[in-house]
């Protein structure tokens, strides 16, 4: 559990839901926290939800990182999916899942795993859509690249990246994935980001747009905006430090911040 997770204790609950879904302290809250309401099998935060309108409807997913299973669940239990994996690395997490799929009576359509990344999967499971949610964008690309013999290359890939957007594009690309949707949004003053992608066949993105993303380059949403406007304002003042203390940074690092600062002014401009 987070820091911000074990500050959060306040109860929301829809009418109807379940005594057995009681809130218990400071579980089911975002990565980031969601101040006001808990967040568990039946509300989802924003991030998670915006995700889980990206699963195709009837999936078998597999949703890897998943900590309590709120993400299938959630899914489940509105019957958009038919059948789900949640894989977890840690033990605490894994009992967490084990126990939200238990309680909602889910054991014959959820396996709960104990799994290293896609080593969650089984071939016999007939996944077509996988979760990555609340991770770095490299753990995300690690756990592809180190599991592509669990890939058939015929799921759908949904991300939430926190941070490491940039590498785990650039790891798409490299393997062939078209990235179909790409959305921004504002949560507790985070931005966060949600990536789709389906094996396509070679695909090439600039370098621009490995960093800020294709679709949302040209979309430019309000969100992406914002986010963007914010990025600029932290890496000039970052830029401005570094140029300050020039002897004790190394040139690259200047430099490829400088770039950064060049490409989100010419991209606001
Ligand atoms: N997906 C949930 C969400 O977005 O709210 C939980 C996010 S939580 C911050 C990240 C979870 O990923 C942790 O529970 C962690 O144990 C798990 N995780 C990290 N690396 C993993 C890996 N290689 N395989 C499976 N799970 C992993």
């Amino acid at each position: 559990m987070t820091r911000a997770e074990g500050l959060l204790s306040k109860t929301f609950e829809l009418p109807g839901i379940a005594r057995q879904n009681r809130a218990r302290s400071g579980q089911g809250v975002g990565l980031h926290g969601d101040k006001g309401r808990q967040l568990n099998e039946h509300t989802l935060s924003m991030r998670l939800e915006r995700v889980a309108a990206r699963v195709p409807v009837g999936a078998r997913l597999a949703d890897i990182g998943s900590d309590h299973g709120y993400l299938p669940v959630a899914l489940m239990r509105r019957g958009a999916i038919e059948y789900a994996v949640a894989g977890e690395v840690a033990m605490t997490p894994f009992r967490a899942a084990e126990r939200t799929v238990r309680e909602n009576d889910l054991d014959d359509r959820m396996s709960v795993r104990l799994a290293n990344g896609l080593e969650a999967i089984k071939p016999e499971d007939g996944i077509t859509a996988i979760s990555f949610c609340g991770m770095g964008g490299e753990t995300i690309r690690d756990i592809l690249d180190s599991g592509r013999a669990y890939l058939t290359g015929r799921e759908r890939l949904i991300m939430q990246p926190n941070g490491g957007e940039q590498p785990l594009r650039q790891w798409l690309m490299e393997n062939n994935y078209r990235i179909l949707f790409e959305e921004v949004l504002r949560e507790n003053r985070f931005d966060y980001e949600i990536i789709v992608a389906e094996r396509s066949g070679p695909v090439l993105y600039t370098a621009e747009e490995l960093y800020f993303g294709p679709l949302q380059m040209q979309e430019r949403s309000a969100a992406f905006v914002a986010k963007w406007q914010r990025r600029l304002k932290q890496k000039e003042k970052t830029l401005n430090q570094f140029l300050r203390a020039r002897q004790n940074v190394p040139e690259t690092k200047v430099q490829a911040l400088a770039q950064q600062v060049r490409w989100i002014t010419e991209l606001l401009g």
